[in-house]
């Protein structure tokens, strides 16, 4: 089976990982907790990076961080992982779902400010898939409005906005470490910030709120949300060679758009002139699944061997934030899959899933006569 996705590990994590486990530093303390935030804030260009134990402790964090609690609201977009939500959820604000952008596949300062109310607190743009959003306007926005930005990068490690790094722009910014994410540290997350404010008080808040100069005083109920030195030494190799990741799924991708077969209907992922994508998944979207077929073909591609996955569901179509279908975001998730796109895949795998692609497109161009791929480019 050709994985959608795999975590590159080599020597170099090998040795770095041995090396924290032979130093005996196995737990949060220990250099490599350190030398990874640092690397890290480095190659965001941010003052700060604060680990955790994942992302979705990350965006927690940095919620509270931002005082953020019951009787807000925060806004975040109808198509991503559940994760996004969720945090808001814990925290006892509550959800307001916005639609997204047909080609970044985000929200911008169009499907924000119709949601804006009095108890807005903040937003969570969502880089997906890697394409950052459109900053530069919701930035305005929230600032005319007084909102708190929390960028979700978690997809998203290196990729630009213009010359800004996903995660630089926000209040803060928020990554994943997951086994599928550009970068691994088997379970792992970072709060990148550079507000020293917001900083320290996460910093606090994810060890237990314990009271900087007093050892065991605890004046309010804090968070274990810290990684450890084994997962930071994992990091520390990963951020070695991020560059190369990068590079190899920009190669990846060129391979799949110039591969596959234009025809109507058929879009891979768009990459606006100011941005530089991650290109966390390369998406395949086909309006010739909108009266359903995708599953069909992401179960045929299974029979040849090749692992797909399919759009994230939206948000409001789940029980614990079922609302009105928000009309992009729905569609997308209906017609939208991705490809295998990682740093293992040899050129081999990726031509034998490009002419797989192909010809199962070919064959459902032909047994659809009735209603022509054409047409239905055309009414979009
Ligand atoms: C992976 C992911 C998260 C959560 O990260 P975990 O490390 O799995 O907790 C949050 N948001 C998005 C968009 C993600 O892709």
């Amino acid at each position: 089976m050709i994985a959608v996705s795999a975590p590159s590990i080599a020597e170099r994590e090998h040795e770095l990982v041995a090396d924290a486990i032979k130093s005996g530093w196995v737990s949060s303390a220990g250099p490599y907790v350190d030398r990874f935030e640092q690397a890290f804030a480095k190659f965001c260009g941010t003052r700060y990076a604060l680990s955790v134990n994942n992302g979705t402790s990350a965006l927690h964090l940095a919620l509270m961080a931002l005082d953020i609690g019951p009787g807000h609201e925060v806004i975040v977009p109808d198509l991503t992982f559940v994760a996004t939500a969720n945090a808001v959820a814990y925290t006892g604000a509550e959800v307001v779902l916005a639609d997204v952008e047909p080609d970044t596949l985000g929200l911008s300062a169009r499907t924000i400010a119709p949601h804006i109310t009095p108890r807005t607190k903040a937003v969570i743009p969502v880089h997906l898939y890697g394409h950052p959003v459109s900053m530069g306007p919701i930035l305005t926005l929230a600032a005319q409005h007084g909102l708190k930005v929390i960028e979700d990068a978690a997809q998203a490690h290196g990729a630009r906005y213009w010359a800004s790094r996903a995660g630089s722009m926000g209040d803060c910014g928020v990554f994943s470490f997951y086994g599928n994410k550009i970068i691994t540290t088997g379970e792992g997350g970072m709060i990148t910030t550079n507000d020293e404010r917001i900083y320290q008080r996460a910093f606090q808040l994810r060890g237990h709120a314990m009271h900087p100069q007093r050892r065991y005083w605890h004046e309010e109920i804090g968070y274990n949300y810290r990684m450890t030195n084994l997962q930071a030494a994992l990091g520390c190799a990963q951020l070695e060679s991020i560059h190369q990741f990068l590079q190899f799924r920009r190669v990846v991708f060129d391979m799949y758009r110039t591969g596959l077969k234009r025809r109507p209907g058929l879009r891979l992922n768009t990459v606006k002139v100011w941005a530089e994508s991650s290109l966390w998944m390369v998406c395949l979207e086909y309006d010739g699944f909108d009266q359903g077929g995708r599953d069909e073909f992401m179960a045929a591609l299974a029979l040849k061997g090749i692992e797909t996955r399919p759009y994230f569901h939206t948000l409001s179509s789940m029980p614990m934030y079922e609302r009105e279908p928000l009309p992009v975001a729905e569609r997308k998730s209906r017609i939208g899959l991705c490809l295998p796109t990682h740093c293992n895949l040899s050129l081999r795998e990726v031509s034998f899933v490009i002419d797989t692609v192909n010809s199962l497109l070919d064959d459902l161009e032909q047994s659809v006569p009735e209603r022509p791929a054409a047409q239905a480019a055309a009414q979009e």
